[in-house]
């Protein structure tokens, strides 16, 4: 056995990608500096810079749901970085299964459909050195988004479920709204008010702060 202290260090970077600013994230267990890269939406070339930056090693691909601008570009980061994919829930396969298609609708160019190594439900975990992360289904915003949190570190990654001040959208195919307000209400919030989160969208907050003043959920 080895000893794992108290407190797990990491480190953490966003890369906003796309022209949907995207929040593409970079997160790492500082003991052996190996990353997950969740949400590669695209510009792959500029993501390959910043984790050259970082120096850290990349693990592992996170995926939170299948919207071309959380995905776009992770089958060509798989390949470059020799690594896998994992997450969302088996029902985004419906959306990665027609990236292409969808990234030429928004002229997004030549993207890469996705086929995860690992598909995610409620209750798995993912791990990169040291670090893991707890995936929490929350469909709503669409049928397969999947939460990643780690309530010590008291961090979630939470795609487009829950943003700074709003909530994802319903109006895509496969989304709905009553489903998305049970999900955050019953499934996040209650992981505790002092869980920071990232979005895929836009600024950081925290649980607390939204229980308390998004307009969604009061
Ligand atoms: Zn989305
Ligand atoms: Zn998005």
């Amino acid at each position: 056995m080895r000893f794992v202290g108290r407190m797990q260090k990491i480190g953490a970077t966003i890369i906003p990608v796309t022209p949907f600013e995207q929040n593409c994230s970079l997160i790492w267990c500082e003991e052996t500096k190996k990353a997950f890269l969740i949400d590669p939406g695209g510009d792959v070339d500029y993501i390959r810079q910043a984790i050259g930056q970082t120096g850290v090693s990349v693990d592992r691909i996170l995926l939170t749901h299948g919207h071309v601008d959380h995905v776009g570009g992770a089958t060509e980061l798989k390949e470059a970085l020799g690594v896998p994919i994992e997450g969302p829930h088996e029902a985004e396969e419906f959306l990665l299964s027609h990236v292409t298609d969808m990234g030429a609708r928004f002229g997004l160019g030549n993207l890469r459909n996705v086929a995860p190594d690992r598909w995610l439900n409620d209750g798995d975990q993912v791990r990169a050195g040291n670090l893991s992360f707890d995936v929490v289904h929350c469909p709503g915003h669409s049928p397969g988004s999947v939460v990643y949190v780690n309530r010590e570190l008291k961090l979630a990654v939470v795609g487009d479920v829950l943003f700074a001040g709003s909530i994802g959208r319903s109006d895509l195919p496969g989304g709905d709204h009553d489903t998305l307000i049970r999900s955050i209400k019953q499934k996040l919030l209650p992981l505790g008010d002092d869980i920071g989160f990232i979005s895929g969208h836009g600024p950081t907050s925290t649980f607390g702060h939204e229980r308390e003043h998004n307009p969604f959920l009061v």
